[in-house]
């Protein structure tokens, strides 16, 4: 499989190469150069396997001749043996129509470990043996951060400096990052918004001079095998409600729209896909661009759902690539006058393009407040603030007679505050990770300005050989 820049203007590479790579050299995303695609009959055959088999199964076509399929078999079976539920991303039934795909049954409570654990093992195999050297950059709104820091504890060949935004993620999120000692971690807090660290991390990349002298890669989604390895839980969960003979609708929480971007991508494979429903909060750029095309950034509004508290999207550009014709040269003049303006119309190829498979909605306080207290009164089920947007959106949706399945992105455990005051009840933090509160800190307090960033990672990075 090959892949190739959203502004065509980058080397075309091979999977292990995506995944070493960050952004691409032209600024861009990298996607496959075109989609595998499933048969109903591939896709029926995926019936009865386990998640690391059916795991196997779906990213065997991304990963090409980067791995064989052995190594690859042996990956997902090592990456899914840590999470806490046997079936890994287990589907809960709420209602009649309504479900929920728990993603948070790995070490760190949220979904982005489903795609971290396995990418830790993808870099250490593809570093190993080869004597070369990764500096990872990453900006994390909260659950990126504790995720890609407990896959790359202590893994040799690899350095991770991770911005949070200091005071906007939750205690549990930063406690999950900053009580990791390993000395291969190095946690920072930005004074300033994720957008802010969202964009120094992007500079630190387009920086030529940085980005050769230490040999940057990227655990945020702009990865493309972070966004393959959540294509899989689309498919496992949609066989499991009937697919290929049934179109299954999902609502997704986002806020880089790489989770909900992965669903697209299993769609384009042939899984059949009612709708994609994408619910923002009062962030809501995503939705004004889909509901009118009108992508312009606004202010960021701190809220009890942080992982989408964004006003940028990284992978909505993959979007937009693909619907509008994968025209490189034109996405990269279209997102040249967005990074100059802050503001873009989409083209009607893209809008049009993005209304055959998405729809989107905004949910505010109010209403996320009651989609957690409906789930706890009508099922029993205490849902995080993240998962309370997806499932007010999916419960609005008009998607047919489709069944929805609305991701839970996160464990409540990790917002007890917000759960508390919607529900009454106050979640407890899995025993495995219960003495967090009494761990040792670690982390360095930084101004928002490229310099302080750039200088606190030069002086401790491990330079290229
Ligand atoms: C990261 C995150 C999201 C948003 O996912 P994207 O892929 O960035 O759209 C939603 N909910 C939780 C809990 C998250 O950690």
């Amino acid at each position: 499989m090959r892949y190739v820049s959203t502004r065509g203007n980058a080397p075309v590479l091979d999977f292990e190469g995506v995944t070493l790579a960050g952004l691409a050299a032209d600024g861009g995303l990298y996607l496959p150069e075109q989609w595998p695609a499933l048969s109903a009959d591939a896709i029926r055959d995926l019936r009865g396997l386990t998640y690391a088999e059916t795991a196997a199964e779906v990213m065997a076509p991304f990963v090409g001749d980067s791995l064989t399929r052995d190594e690859l078999t042996a990956l997902c079976d090592q990456a899914y043996g840590r999470f806490a539920h046997d079936a890994v991303t287990p589907l809960v039934q709420l209602d009649h129509r309504q479900w929920l795909l728990e993603l948070f049954h790995g070490p760190t409570l949220a979904f982005k470990d489903v795609a971290l654990q396995l990418l830790g093992l993808l870099f250490e195999r593809f570093l190993t043996g080869k004597n070369r050297h990764l500096t990872i950059i990453g900006a994390t709104s909260g659950d990126t951060g504790s995720a890609a820091i407990d896959a790359l504890a202590g893994r040799e060949h690899i350095d991770v400096f991770m911005l949070h935004p200091a005071g906007r993620v939750s205690d549990v999120q930063r406690r999950q990052m900053t009580t990791v000692l390993a000395p291969n971690i190095h946690n920072i807090a930005i004074q300033g918004s994720f957008d802010d660290a969202q964009a120094m991390v992007k500079a630190a990349f387009n920086d030529k001079d940085f980005a050769t002298r230490f040999r940057l890669g990227a655990v945020n989604s702009i990865n493309w095998a972070r966004l393959m390895a959540q294509v899989v839980y689309y498919f496992y969960a949609a066989v499991r409600l009937g697919a290929p003979e049934r179109r299954i609708a999902f609502a997704v929480p986002t806020g880089n729209f790489g989770d909900v971007f992965a669903g697209y991508v299993a769609a384009k494979m042939g899984l059949p896909i009612a709708k994609l429903i994408v619910a923002t909060n009062v962030n809501d750029i995503l939705h004004r661009a889909l509901s009118a095309g009108d992508y312009s950034v606004g202010g960021v509004t701190p809220t009890p759902s942080p992982s989408m508290d964004i006003q940028v999207s990284s992978n909505f550009e993959r979007l937009l690539f693909d619907v509008g014709g994968r025209d490189g040269a034109a996405l990269a003049e279209q997102m040249r006058g967005f990074e100059a303006s802050k503001a873009m119309r989409l083209t009607n190829a893209q809008t049009e393009g993005a209304a055959a498979l998405f729809t989107s909605d905004r949910v505010d306080l109010d209403e996320m407040a009651i989609a957690m207290r409906w789930a706890c009164d009508h099922a029993g089920e205490i849902i995080d603030p993240h998962t309370a947007i997806g499932l007010a959106a999916a419960r609005r949706a008009d998607v047919g007679d489709a069944p929805v399945v609305t991701l839970a992105t996160a464990h409540p455990a990790k917002f007890p505050d917000a759960v508390e005051r919607a529900t009454g009840a106050r979640p407890a933090l899995p025993g495995r990770i219960g003495d967090l509160f009494d761990r040792e800190e670690r982390y360095t307090t930084l101004p928002a300005t490229f310099e302080a960033v750039t200088a606190y990672i030069a002086e401790r990075a491990t330079p290229a050989s």
